[in-house]
Parts: structure tokens; sequence; C-alpha cells
């Protein structure tokens, strides 16, 4: 089976069909340094992170860049209210360069416990200030843009078909209705594109530019940088749901504006991470980051695991008691996987269902229900198994290579009741050798008649 994806923009399941041939590009919208990032912005990379891994194991290679927003994502996503960076740099009374570089780091620490393939390219709001105010002249000079009291913002009102990606509903959106919410656009749905600084206070992050002193609104970080590395149109664009109505929408809409052409091929969006019943937040607080799940000594492949359980478009709702769960499944592998035979031939029955699960449109669940009825299967020899799950461990990134065999030793008169019971059961006496195998399991030994013969295990 061929990979298939959700594509937010058709909302349906799409055969995945590169734009130039092998190589691709993907661009995934990346942390906001002002805080911690939480274990719900992590299910996120990670969801994509198998989207990643999936195109390469279809033969794809993937360009992969990242932004960081390290300026102008403001506390309202309606334009108004604070900085995220900059007020969390003056509770913390550093500078927003040094909260940025903090909360980076921290990010790509988690990132790198989770085995989350790193982007080939980082790029940083701050290092992009010419591209941006460029991509804001185009916008200028094509006519999408006017100025109000604290910046110039976007025409929403010019795009005939504003909102497609998530399929907003303008009525009451429009031009005049419920104007008032923001007296200084013209439409509900327009959004900055350059905010002023203050009038009577100097921000520590400001810019020179054609229309005043001020800095860049959050969106126009993903269209300037998105095209400058990857081009005016690339394959794949991803975030979690909520970024569709408002960040992402607003992408398309001054990407179009700019290029006639659409930013990007397909849109992928991850569902929340819940705790309790709300959204995990970060501008909220009271979030779980990985480093508690550290300190729990939980390992952190244990939390990649739990949110393969779910699918990447269902909500997922944390629990402890289902992170236990995972920790306890993925010791209980290894500890299997450390008792079998060097790899041999893979099981091809077994990888042809994974990979399909996978490229139909990641089914995760489904993959790892595969490989538990791989491991439990008491017909396959246990090298086979070894094959396949390393074969899996490219998508599943659960460091089953790095498993070393336990030589156990089984003792002298276990190697002889397994021998007895061999021969009985080769002598069709099955009785006799069932007996045998009962004693086995009394003294605390299994065993599994595989394709190579018996193999004997500690229970
Ligand atoms: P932020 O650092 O807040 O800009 O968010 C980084 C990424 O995490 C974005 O793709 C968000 O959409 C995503 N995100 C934020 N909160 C959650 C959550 N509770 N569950 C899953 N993803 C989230
Ligand atoms: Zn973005």
């Amino acid at each position: 089976m061929k990979l298939q994806v959700f594509n937010s923009l058709t909302r349906q399941k799409e055969e995945f069909v590169p734009l130039r041939g092998k190589k691709i590009g993907l661009y995934t919208c990346g942390p906001t340094v002002y805080n911690f990032p939480h274990i719900g912005n992590l299910r996120t990379y990670i969801f994509e992170d198998i989207l990643k891994r999936a195109l390469k194991k279809n033969g794809f290679m993937v360009k992969h860049v990242m932004n960081v927003t390290d300026v102008g994502h403001l506390v309202s996503d309606a334009d108004e209210g604070e900085d995220k960076m900059e007020s969390s740099a003056m509770a913390q009374q550093k500078t927003a360069g040094q909260i940025a570089n903090f909360y980076l780091k921290i990010f790509k620490a988690d990132i790198r416990k989770l085995n989350i393939k790193s982007p080939n390219t980082w790029c940083r709001a701050t290092d992009h200030i010419r591209e941006q105010i460029n991509f804001i002249k185009g916008l200028e000079e094509k006519g999408f843009t006017y100025r109000t009291s604290d910046g110039i913002y976007f025409d929403s009102s010019k795009i005939t078909d504003y909102g497609k990606l998530a399929n907003l509903d303008l009525t009451g959106l429009k031009a005049g209705a419920r104007v008032e919410a923001s007296i200084k656009k013209k439409n509900q749905t327009d959004f900055a594109l350059w905010k002023f600084s203050p009038a009577n206070k100097k921000r520590q992050q400001e810019w020179k530019s054609p229309w005043g002193i001020g800095f860049p609104g959050w969106h126009i970080e993903c269209s300037a940088m998105s095209q400058k590395y990857l081009g005016e149109t690339f394959d794949i664009h991803c975030g979690a749901i909520d970024l569709k109505p408002i960040h992402h929408t607003n992408e398309i809409a001054q990407s179009e504006a700019l290029n006639d052409a659409p930013p990007a091929r397909y849109w992928i969006h991850g569902e929340f991470l819940d705790l309790g019943d709300t959204k995990m937040s970060k501008s909220k607080g009271g979030f779980i980051t990985l480093d508690d799940l550290i300190k729990k000594k939980y390992n952190p492949l244990a939390f990649r695991y739990l949110t393969f359980a779910t699918h990447y478009r269902t909500k997922m709702n944390f629990s402890f008691e289902a992170l236990d769960s995972a920790q306890k499944t993925i010791d209980n592998i290894y500890k299997d996987i450390s008792t079998w035979s060097r790899p041999s031939k893979g099981s091809a029955e077994y990888e042809d269902k994974f990979f399909s699960a996978v490229n139909d449109d990641l089914n995760m669940p489904k993959a790892i229900a595969i490989m538990h009825d791989m491991i439990n299967d008491p017909k396959l020899g246990t090298a086979r198994k070894k094959r396949s799950i390393l074969k899996f461990d490219s998508i599943l990134g659960l460091d089953f290579a790095k498993v070393r065999k336990q030589a156990i030793k089984i003792p002298r008169h276990i190697q002889k009741l397994a021998h007895d019971r061999q021969t009985l059961r080769v002598a069709g006496q099955y009785d006799q050798a069932d007996i045998i195998r009962q004693q086995m399991e009394k003294i605390g030994y299994s065993v599994n008649d595989t394709a190579e013969g018996p193999t004997i295990s500690r229970i």
C-alpha cells in the first residue's frame, strides 16, 4: 500500500504524491520558546516524526524545516496583548534572547530523548526579519495591506476563499460585524503583518522597517521562512489543530496573495493531548514536561510508545496509569528481545501488515497491535521476529537495536528435559511431551516450538 495521509485542505485521505520526484519538503511549525515545552507539544512532534520516518520508508528524501518562534507571538490570537517572549523575559528579568536560548535548548534535548529526528534546518524568526519585511513589502505592492495606528494589517476580504483550510464560517466575521472587538481592523479576520512598538515604551526586540520601528506578526515568519528554505510551494505543512483556523489559515492567505500559488500541497494536523478534560497549554500553565516524567523514573520512550496507542487525529487523554502500562509494555518487549536469537530473515507477512498500517494515514494503534501479534506468535522463530521488529523500529524509534542480548543460562537439567520432550514429540507421543512441558513450567521455564526448533525461556 502506498502512503496515504489525511489532507486538512481537502478533508480527506489522499495518496501522497510528491511535487518534485523523490525530494520532498516538510515544514513543521516549531516551538514558541517562552516557556518549557510540555508533553502535549511533544505529542505533536512525535506524530510529525512518524510522518517523516514513514516518508523515508516510502523512499522519499525529506528536507525538514522547523521554525523557532522567538518574537511576535502575542498572548491573544487577535493580535493584541503582550508578546509572549517579552513578558516571559520581563517576569524572569532576562533578555528575550536569553529566554529563547534557554527554552530552545530544553526543546532540543527533549526531542533527542524522544528519538525525534532533528530537522535539517532550524530557523529563528529573529534571524529572518529582512525576509519578513520583504514579504510584507510584496504584499503591500500587490495591494493586500493597510495601515492602522498600531501596525500593518493584511486585508483578508481581498481573498475570495479566505478560511478554506478550516472551512471557517465567515458569517459574522466579515467586514463590519463584530469589528468593535478590535476597532483597529477593517475585518475581524484581518491580521497583523507588522506591529509598531508602543509609543510610550521601548521593546526589547524591535527593528526598523519601511513602516516604522516594530516587530513582525506571528504568521509572517512561517510564510517567509518556509518560502526561503523550501520554495513557494512545497509538499507538506504540519502542526496541531489549534493552528488550523488562524495561523495556517493566515499563512495560506498571505502566501497565495503574494505568489498566486499555494504554500503547501498537504496540510496535516494532529489532535491535542489533554490533561483531564482540557487541552494541555503552555500559556495556562499546570502542564507536564518530559523532565517531570524522567524525574518520576519513566523512560521518555515509554511516553513515545504511549502516544502510538491513540491515532494522531484523535484526542489523547494523558494519565499516569496509561503511562505505567506503556512503561511495563516496552520493558517487556525489551526483555523479550534480549532473549531472542540473532536476526535471520524477517516475516514478510507481519512486515507487510505493519507497514501497510503505517501507510494508512499513520495508523499506529493498528501497527503496534500487529507488532504484539508477531511477538506473541508461537509459530514464528525468535530470529525472524528479531529481524522484523528491528525493521518496525525504523518507524517506532524505540531503540530496539540497542537491546543487548542477555545470555540467559539454561541449567543442564532443564536442557535435558527440553531434549527429552522433543524426542517424545518427534516420536508422536504428544501427551507425554506435554507432561514434561508442564513440569518445566512449574520450575519457571517455558518452551516454545518455533520453525527453528524449540526455544527455552525463563517465565
Ligand atoms: P507552541 O510552542 O505553543 O507554539 O506549540 C508548539 C506545537 O505544539 C504547535 O504545533 C502546537 O499546535 C502544538 N500544541 C500545543 N498544545 C498542544 C497540545 N495540548 N497537544 C498537542 N499539541 C499541542
Ligand atoms: Zn507556523
